[in-house]
């Protein structure tokens, strides 16, 4: 019990420190700080931005190396109706339940799961009431420790907003709850440009929206977050084969991007949401335990029935060989964009020492780091290193966006702060360099400085962070 608690503490320190790094770094901030801040929001900062955008790239990447792959970007706001088709609007939901004494909103299936106990995705209200009624005694509120619950109610995750500013034509609508619908009604505008065919993905990255009942761990469970999802549509017959190669290659995708594989694992979905034919999760090991990365789902047709359905247009296709109409199967990957992040974050976060000094680093994959370089003059108040310096700066940042000055403070201050943010090399420009051209470079990993010709670097840099 006693190691149980400690190991505990030191995962809640690991993820207060990479909050607290990702704010005093420019990664993340809490959303609406100033305001007290807004339950379930983070602000991506300067360097969030770029880490952001180098892990989506990466994705967008790993989709694009498939010869049938369409990007789509569909939008936010749809016609409701495509949420009463998808069965968002009725099956959609989360059991809340209240904790009497602290008021805290908790998730029921999660309190059931603390005590081994499965509630079933379909199950009723009534039916999830008699599941919590039968093992009430049992379970303690994770907040203040008491057994004082109310009533459990089933709460639609989709978030309302309304359209118009013309009363009688305002319009009550859902903001996404998943980009797969955006792709799922798109799904024959884009066979009908006549570039693809079955079997054929369309992917598409984009901001989703949910109420989830307990925002928390920091990025792992948002209000507003960001999917990057690939529906893959294939022949029914070909849908196991299907699931178990995309089943694999985002498993390697994730060790590809620099996850240890003994930080990712499988797991099946024992309870079924209500689309799903198969489901299984990649998890990742977070500070605070094992959860859900991405989610690869086998989902039939489902989803292209419904709409076919609640729209009246066929979207069924045709085999040219047997001329037989038919719904394909849709196999679907579904990444969450900031989960990987806080994932690489989590992953990349050590502490260790350094001539003598502790130092934090992010031991980023120099692909996915924000800041590739940062140049320095030895000092800052000698013109003369300050101009060759800034030639040196100027011909890296042309070759290599994600180049910093960096000028503040002393040397080793500018190694701890790049350190922080995970810079794989830091170039300084000294009195040397005015003789020979030769610059330090600095490796962030091991610390080891080396004098390399300034005409090298750009290449040196370059060759580490090709993916
Ligand atoms: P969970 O069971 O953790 O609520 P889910 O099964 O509802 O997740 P999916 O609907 O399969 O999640 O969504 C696909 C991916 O979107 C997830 O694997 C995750 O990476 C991401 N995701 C889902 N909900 C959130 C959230 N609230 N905040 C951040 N990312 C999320």
């Amino acid at each position: 019990m006693a190691n149980n608690n400690a190991q505990k503490q030191k995962e809640d320190t690991l993820l207060e420190k990479i909050v607290s790094l990702c704010k005093r770094r420019g990664f993340v901030f809490q959303g609406s700080e100033i305001y007290g801040g807004f339950a379930g929001m983070y602000d991506f900062g300067p360097h969030g931005v770029t880490l952001r955008r180098n892990i989506e790239s990466a994705w967008r990447s790993a989709m694009q190396a498939h010869d049938k792959m369409a990007f789509l970007d569909s939008s936010i706001f749809t016609s409701p109706k495509v949420w009463e088709a998808s069965g968002h609007v009725s099956g959609f939901n989360d059991p809340l339940i209240v904790c009497f004494s602290c008021h805290s909103k908790l998730r029921a299936d999660h309190l059931l799961e603390g005590i081994a106990v499965q509630a079933d995705e379909k199950m009723t209200e009534g039916e999830l009431n008699e599941l919590f009624d039968a093992n009430r005694t049992k379970i303690t509120c994770p907040v203040c420790g008491k057994k004082n619950f109310g009533k459990v109610v089933q709460k639609n995750l989709l978030a309302t907003s309304t359209l118009g500013k013309f009363e009688e034509e305002d319009q009550d609508v859902y903001l996404r709850g998943e980009t797969a619908q955006g792709i799922f009604i798109n799904f024959k505008n884009v066979l009908d440009t006549g570039f693809y065919s079955i079997p054929f993905g369309i992917a598409q990255v984009g901001k989703v929206f949910r109420n989830e009942i307990s925002p928390r761990q920091f990025l792992f469970r948002k209000r507003e977050f960001e999917q990057m999802e690939m529906q893959y549509f294939v022949h029914p017959k070909d849908a196991e084969k299907a699931y178990e190669n995309w089943k694999e290659e985002r498993m390697r995708y994730y060790v590809g991007l620099g996850i240890a594989q003994e930080h990712l694992r499988w797991k099946q979905h024992e309870r079924l949401v209500f689309y799903a034919r198969d489901a299984w999760d990649i998890q990742y090991k977070y500070p605070f335990g094992w959860d859900e990365l991405e989610g690869v789902h086998n989902r039939g047709d489902y989803d292209l029935a419904q709409h076919q359905k609640f729209s009246g247009v066929d979207l069924r296709v045709t085999d040219e060989a047997t001329k037989e109409r038919y719904l394909p199967y849709v196999i679907e990957t579904s990444a969450g964009l900031d989960r990987t992040i806080l994932a690489i974050l989590a992953e990349s976060y050590d502490e260790d020492e350094m001539n003598g000094e502790k130092r934090v680093v992010l031991r980023f994959p120099p692909a996915l780091a924000p800041v590739k370089a940062a140049v320095f003059p030895l000092l800052r108040n000698k013109p003369e290193l300050v101009k060759k310096a800034r030639d040196i700066f100027a011909l890296v940042k042309k070759e290599i966006p994600e180049t910093v000055w960096d000028d503040n403070g002393n040397i080793g201050k500018r190694y701890r702060r790049q350190d922080e943010i995970g810079t794989p090399y830091c170039i300084t420009v000294d009195f040397e360099t005015l003789e020979d051209n030769t610059v330090t470079l600095r490796d962030r990993d091991t610390g080891k400085q080396e004098r390399v010709q300034s005409s090298e670097i750009i290449q040196r840099i370059k060759s580490t962070y090709a993916l």
